[in-house]
């Protein structure tokens, strides 16, 4: 038997329905625990051994990340591939009803519709279930089902990766047809800047008073903001401050974010954003507090790399045909990349994610779950 003969019909059934299942468990990030029971329950029926890790308490969730093996693969000198999808999803996330229209599902317009990333869960089990019926023994898998991607891949971020063998993974979670690979993503920093002036009342004695809102604005109108350069985007997209409308403005709290597939840039566009803020405090008398972190480093697998070329085979084996993409958002790819995993993201096409307008095609859910059996087999 092989991967390509399965039977079309019972299979689009099978996964409209596990879909439908996965998606109508509550998820949001930090509260996966239900799902990730469904989810453990199904690894579990396909032979896989088990983990659960304690990355939920560290990140103040309820629930770790799932880490998946095949128990065939302790006999087999080969090195494991990494299957990962995710169980959160954004808000509203509770309360899904799905609902199949002509070939496509979506949500009742009140909710997500979750298939970021309960097409990636489904393709993954649905892939498996497939790769069982081709063949008994299967090649070495490490299936790595991660919780919070959504808040700044948290879940991948504290991952044990002493308990990993594989060398490349493949992360079914990019909102674009399957074919596409994603085979690169942005650094991305996240910055906070107060600005700290000082009280006055603003009737009485104004001249007293510094006003950090006041120079925040200053600063703002320096900045650089969206397309920094076509690999580089910047923001500032929450400021808080002011006591009150007769208070000159003593505080002001800003939160911004870069992004670059060039690190260097990423770098320096973050230091014009201190700059801006700290010469216009210089002249207004305020002070200014900068603090950044890094969420995720960028990643860029190459063309030639045994990844592409075992993707290359599977997608012409279920009849598409591959599309090499950078993306401007992160995927636990990037972690997985930052931990020596060679990783790239795969379209498994869903659309409008992170709307109520969101929205997958059987079709689709057909191809990616091919397309993990495909890779689950090696062929
Ligand atoms: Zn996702």
């Amino acid at each position: 038997m092989h991967v390509t003969s399965v039977d079309e019909h019972k299979l689009r059934t099978e996964l409209v329905e596990e879909f439908c299942e996965l998606v109508q468990v509550d998820s949001e990030p930090y509260e996966e625990a239900e799902l990730a029971q469904v989810v453990e329950k199904k690894l579990l029926e396909l032979g896989f051994e088990v983990e659960r890790d304690d990355v939920g308490k560290k990140i103040g969730g309820n629930c770790g990340n799932l880490i998946a093996r095949l128990p065939e693969a302790h006999c087999s000198h080969e090195k494991p591939i990494l299957l990962c999808a995710h169980l959160d999803r954004v808000p509203p996330g509770f309360g899904v009803k799905p609902c199949l229209k002509g070939d496509r599902i979506v949500s009742s317009g009140d909710t997500v519709l979750g298939a970021d990333d309960a097409a990636g869960l489904v393709a993954i089990l649905a892939g498996m279930r497939i790769a069982r019926r081709v063949q008994s023994v299967l090649p070495p898998l490490e299936v790595i089902i991660t919780v919070c991607e959504e808040k700044g891949l948290q879940g991948s971020r504290h991952l044990d990766y002493s308990k990993l063998q594989s060398e490349m993974g493949f992360v079914f979670d990019a909102a674009r047809p399957v074919g596409v690979v994603i085979t690169g993503a942005p650094t991305h920093i996240k910055f906070e800047v107060d600005v700290i002036g000082r009280a006055a009342h603003a009737g009485i004695n104004p001249e007293d008073g510094v006003s950090a809102m006041q120079t925040a604005a200053e600063a703002i109108t320096h900045v650089p903001f969206g397309w920094v350069d076509e690999n580089t985007t910047a923001n500032i997209g929450l400021i808080n401050g002011g006591e009150a409308m007769n208070i000159v403005c003593e505080r002001v709290h800003l939160v911004g974010e870069v992004r670059s597939h060039d690190d260097e840039v990423a770098a320096n566009v973050l230091k014009q954003f201190e700059e801006c803020f700290v010469n216009e405090a210089a002249k207004s008398g305020a002070t200014t507090k900068f603090e950044a972190s890094t969420l995720y480093k960028s990643y860029y697998v190459e063309e030639n790399s045994e990844a592409i070329q075992l993707l290359q085979n599977a997608l012409s084996r279920i009849g598409r045909s591959m599309t090499l993409e950078l993306s401007n958002g992160g995927t636990d790819a990037n972690q997985f990349n930052a931990h020596g995993i060679e990783s790239v993201g795969l379209g498994i096409g869903f659309e409008q994610a992170h709307s109520t307008r969101e929205s997958i095609t059987v079709e689709e859910l057909v191809a990616a779950a091919k397309l993990a059996s495909c890779l689950i087999l090696r062929t």
